[in-house]
Parts: structure tokens; C-alpha cells; sequence
């Protein structure tokens, strides 16, 4: 099958079938060779790898990843792709393609029953209009993967790589980096897709830690004050965890918990680094 990296085979793909772009399904399909070869690069897409691809389109990166991973897993909501995938993937015995909403799958007992002995990654062009929630929950769920590496809005991935104290900072930053080691691979600009997005675009990586590297007693306590302190930004950390229903602690409890940390008392939340929420979770935790 032609490369669909180059755009004259994505076009005639696309008008064989009579496509129409569904807006509401992020449909933009890469058409830049360097950055297909970009991205399996930065994934370190090997034979040993089974990969799960979010969003195959039609097959563009599939094909890339099918000539470099052992097993290619391809979750499509689009049914209209679907015959699409069969012609641009029928030189492949290592893929199958499943007609998904992907929020609505369950990752966990698929790669049980079928990676075997291969390592599990995550590899997608991921429609914007789900970048959040897909990251978060395939990262909340502690699903056994390698790593993710992802096309995502360049200003996603400016948010997931924040320091502490910046207007990007906020809880995808601080998820990230409890879960992981990110890193940019490239950005991307709107000419090296069809049809164009109205923004940039860059290729995150996150390698996912093999075990915590912050001690943290209770992890859902954790992301709740994370959660509180970043839903009201602009309060001091006291007002915000003490308004949020999930966490339990007087005024009191948290300004002491505060001091032992010899942290201010009006402190906001936007403030404070992962290991500095997690000493203040750890002593609230006492309580
Ligand atoms: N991977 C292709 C490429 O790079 O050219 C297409 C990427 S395009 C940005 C996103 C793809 O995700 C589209 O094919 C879209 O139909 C699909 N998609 C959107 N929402 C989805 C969902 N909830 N589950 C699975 N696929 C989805």
C-alpha cells in the first residue's frame, strides 16, 4: 500500500471512499514523512512493543507503526473508517482495528489478554477534543504501559510540562509528573496535516515510571487536594481544600499541616511542587 504520509495517497484515499472530515471527531490527518518517522522514533517502537493506537484515521500512522512494533492494536470511533482501514492496512498481519469509542474501553483487560510477553506503549495523532480525559485516565488507571507518546496541542503540552508558580501549571502538569518523565519530541506545525488545525501541534512523550518516585500515603487524598486547589486557583490553599466536599480537615488541621511543612499559611495551591503537595497529603494524612 502506498505511504500515506505523502499527501497525493491521502488525497486519493480520501476521495476513492467520498470521505467527509467529521469535525466533531478531530479529524486531521498527518501528511509530513519526517513526522511519522518523528514519532516512532521518539516512541522507540521496537518488535518487542505492542502498541494501542487511539484515533487511526485512515491507517496513516497505523502503517508506521505496523512496520516497526510487534502487534498494532487501532481503536477507530469512526465507522466510515472502517473500510478505509481494511484497503490502507491489508498488507498487515500485525494489526487489528476495532470500531471504539476508546473512553469506553476497556484497555486494561485487552492488553491482559493480548500482549503476551511484548510491552505495552501508547502511540497517537489524538483528537484534541479528548486529550485530557484519554491522558489522565490512561494514566489513572495504572494501566502496565511503557510509555505514551502523543500529538497533542502544543499548548497541552506546554501545560503538562509547567513548573510550579506559571499560568500552564495545573493539575495535568502535576498528574504528569507524578506518573511519568515527559519530554517534547518535536513540534508540528498546521501544514503538516489535512485538513489544517488552527494551532500548533508537538509530540509528547511520557515515559511512565516503573515504580512511585514520590512516597505518597494516600493517593487519592493526594490528587483531591490537587484537584481543590486548582479549581479555585486564585484562593490561598487553606480556603480552597477546606471548600472542597472530598476533604475532610478543619481550617486548623491544614494550617498546621502547613507549618510542620514550613510552608505560609496563605500559600496558594499554584504554588506548591508535586513532592511539596505530597509532604503536606502525608501529614494531613496523620490526622
Ligand atoms: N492517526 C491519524 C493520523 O495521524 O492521520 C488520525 C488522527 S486524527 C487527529 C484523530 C482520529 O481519532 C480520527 O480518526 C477520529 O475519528 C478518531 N477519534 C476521535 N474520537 C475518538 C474516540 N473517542 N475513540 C477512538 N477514536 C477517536
Amino acid at each position: 500500500m502506498a505511504d500515506l504520509g505523502n499527501p497525493t495517497n491521502t488525497i486519493a484515499i480520501l476521495n476513492k471512499y467520498n470521505f467527509v472530515f467529521r469535525k466533531k471527531f478531530g479529524q486531521n490527518f498527518l501528511i509530513d514523512t519526517h513526522v511519522l518517522d518523528k514519532i516512532i522514533r521518539a516512541a522507540e517502537i521496537t518488535r518487542d512493543d505492542f502498541v494501542i493506537e487511539i484515533g487511526p484515521g485512515i491507517g496513516t500512522l497505523t502503517q508506521y507503526l505496523c512496520e516497526n512494533a510487534g502487534q498494532v492494536l487501532a481503536v477507530e470511533i469512526d465507522r466510515m473508517l472502517i473500510p478505509v482501514l481494511s484497503e490502507t492496512l491489508s498488507a498487515y498481519d500485525n494489526v487489528t482495528v476495532i470500531n471504539e469509542d476508546v473512553m469506553k474501553l476497556d484497555l486494561g483487560d485487552i492488553i491482559e489478554q493480548q500482549r503476551g510477553e511484548m510491552k505495552v506503549k501508547v502511540v497517537a495523532n489524538l483528537p484534541y477534543y479528548i486529550t485530557t480525559p484519554v491522558i489522565m485516565s490512561l494514566l489513572e488507571k495504572k494501566l502496565p504501559l511503557t510509555s505514551i507518546t502523543v500529538m497533542v496541542q502544543k499548548e497541552v503540552a506546554e501545560r503538562m510540562q509547567a513548573q510550579p508558580g506559571t499560568g500552564d501549571y495545573g493539575a495535568l502538569s502535576l498528574a504528569v509528573k507524578y506518573y511519568s518523565e515527559p519530554y517534547v519530541a518535536a513540534y508540528v506545525p498546521p501544514n503538516c496535516f489535512m485538513p489544517r488545525p488552527k494551532v500548533g501541534s508537538a509530540v509528547i512523550r511520557l515515559k511512565l515510571h516503573e515504580r512511585p518516585v514520590i512516597e505518597v500515603r494516600d493517593e487519592e487524598l493526594l490528587f483531591n487536594m490537587i484537584r481543590a486547589s486548582f479549581n479555585q486557583r486564585r484562593k490561598t490553599l487553606v480556603n480552597a481544600l477546606n471548600n472542597y466536599s472530598e476533604i475532610a480537615f478543619t481550617r486548623e488541621e491544614i494550617a498546621n499541616a502547613l507549618k510542620d511543612e514550613g510552608l505560609p499559611e496563605n500559600i496558594r495551591g499554584e504554588a506548591l511542587s508535586l513532592e511539596q503537595f505530597a509532604g503536606l497529603a502525608n501529614r494531613l494524612c496523620k490526622y
